[in-house]
């Protein structure tokens, strides 16, 4: 049997993290197996312009390597890939069911069905349809009609028994059919309801593992039903655990962006972006700036495999320690065996570390073509940026180490090297500039960076620690002085690599233009 998995989103405008999730396992699961990994397109509900909601998911998608073998802009032997064009297919899987007399035609008005509704509440008993304007034959649909009724088609659920089914996560699970309602499948005008959509895809494309988000499980007895009902094969079933809240165990959602703000950990991973939004022109795009959003993290310069190491994580643990993998490691090892059923909360300071730790194991040549288009987007660099803003920003990459978390983080590190005179930050102005004594410090300093042989690292050190001696005033005192007069602020790579990717002429240009704001 090969293997073949699918990933089945809705057009929403928008890849949730936990949409990536169910992706992810997927596309592992497929991989590992040498199958294939499907991405079909439930939009049977659609109002929006498809193709508009869609983009962001493929382009999310792609840019996490979650490739697919078949579905939109691939194609396949199963195509089309959207539901939206499949509806010929549902329509002919209703009249079947109807002739094999798992479905009926209903004839029962919204008040019919609401009297009937009320009457279960009133004696406290769950609502079961009494299929009393049910139609199992032409004559009685004839009759009803004639009536001037309009029908749905229903599916005729059992009514005693269970479903049970060995899911691979949540192992055996038994759902009574006496709580089943007899579904909808048809509406009057002939279209057809999502889960028989779902149901004749997934049999049409040949799906072995359905691997989908806990929510979906209690689907699972009508859809098995209506698979049966068919005479397919069921799938193999694999409930993943719910993507939870940070500490929590409620679901991860998008509408919850402000109360999210008030959680530490997230406040800090989105005011950290946010700085990195506003620079590139970005953050007005507040649908964007949300961090259940697979495109904050895109936007802000995360890696995508970062992404994907965290989050298939979200649920699964190989050996309930390691927390780095490759994508060829995640291949090999992933099994639904090792996932577990409880909610897995989404916890942005791990995702942080991970990104750390990938960042940190980027070549100097990656990050560069990485952070060079932030800089683009910044208005620091001219696209395509010139060789010697090139060589500037790998200096700056190599200075600046394991500093740079996110690829966004090169302005800040960057931005004062690519201008001709750095923006003063004021704070910065006040608290090391201005205060009594600094003046002669740095003109002792200049004087020294005028004559000196090698404008480097070490020399610049050496130059430093002697005008500080001669002085008798503490190191910090005049370090801080001069990094705030060439860099205008305080955070940046170390001050000795700073004043050599600057140069001579231009160091001494930025101190001589600090000298009047010094005390
Ligand atoms: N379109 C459904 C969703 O987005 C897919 C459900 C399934 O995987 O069966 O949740």
């Amino acid at each position: 049997m090969t293997v073949r998995t699918r990933f089945a989103p809705s057009p929403t405008g928008y890849l949730h993290i936990g949409g990536v999730r169910t992706a992810l396992f997927n596309w592992l699961f497929a991989r590992q197996h040498g199958g294939q990994f499907i991405l079909r397109i439930d939009d049977t509900d659609v109002a929006r312009n498809v193709d508009e909601a869609l983009q962001p998911i493929l382009d999310g998608l792609q840019w996490l390597g979650i490739d697919w073998d078949e579905g939109p802009g691939v194609g396949g032997p199963y195509a089309p890939y959207f539901q939206s064009q499949r509806s010929d297919r549902y329509r002919a899987a209703a009249e079947r069911l109807l002739a094999s007399g798992h479905a009926y035609r209903d004839f029962a008005t919204p008040d019919e069905l609401d009297a009937e509704r009320k009457a279960a509440q009133a004696a406290g008993k769950p609502f079961i349809y009494s299929r009393q304007f049910a139609a199992f034959d032409e004559a009685t649909a004839a009759g009803f009609a004639a009536e001037g009724r309009s029908s749905v088609v229903r599916l005729k659920m059992p009514r005693e028994g269970s479903l049970v089914i060995d899911d691979a996560v949540r192992g055996r699970v038994e759902f009574a059919w006496e709580r089943e309602q007899d579904h909808v499948i048809q509406r009057a005008d002939g279209s057809c309801l999502y889960h028989l959509a779902s149901v004749v895809d997934d049999h049409d494309l040949a799906i072995t593992h359905v691997i989908r988000a806990e929510e979906h499980l209690s689907n699972t007895p009508r859809q098995a039903f209506i698979a049966l009902s068919l005479g397919y094969e069921l799938p193999a079933y694999a409930h993943l655990p719910l993507v939870a809240e940070p500490g929590s165990r409620t679901k991860l959602s998008k509408r919850k962006l402000a109360q999210y703000l008030k959680n530490k950990d997230f406040k800090q991973v989105m005011d950290h972006g946010l700085a990195i939004a506003e620079r590139i022109g970005l953050a007005a795009e507040a649908d964007t700036f949300n961090p259940v959003i697979v495109d904050f993290y895109r936007a802000v310069g995360y890696l995508p495999w970062a992404i994907d190491n965290y989050l298939a994580l979200l649920g699964w643990s190989y050996d309930d320690k390691t927390e780095f993998f490759s994508r060829a490691e995640l291949i090999e090892k992933f099994s639904l065996e090792r996932i577990n059923s409880s909610p897995a909360s989404f916890d942005p300071k791990k995702l942080w570390a991970v990104q750390d730790h990938s960042m940190t194991a980027l070549p100097t040549d990656e990050k560069l073509s990485l952070m060079l288009p932030f800089l683009v987007k910044a208005g620091l660099a001219a696209d395509p940026a010139p060789p010697e803003t090139v060589a500037t920003v790998r200096r700056v990459i190599e200075a600046a180490g394991d500093r740079l978390k996110v690829a966004g983080d090169i302005l800040a590190y960057a931005d004062f090297f690519l201008v001709n005179a750095p923006t003063m930050d004021e704070a910065a102005v006040k608290q090391r500039l201005a205060k009594a004594g600094t003046k002669p410090l740095l003109e002792a300093y200049a004087a020294a960076l005028r004559t000196l042989e090698r404008f480097e690292p070490a020399p610049l050190e050496a130059a430093l620690k002697q005008v500080v001696e001669a002085a008798g005033v503490k190191v910090g005192d005049l370090i801080h002085a001069v990094r705030v007069a060439v860099t205008g602020k305080t955070v940046g790579p170390g001050l000795y690599d700073c004043l050599a990717i600057l140069g001579r002429e231009k160091s001494l240009a930025r101190i001589d233009a600090a000298l009047p704001l010094c005390g």
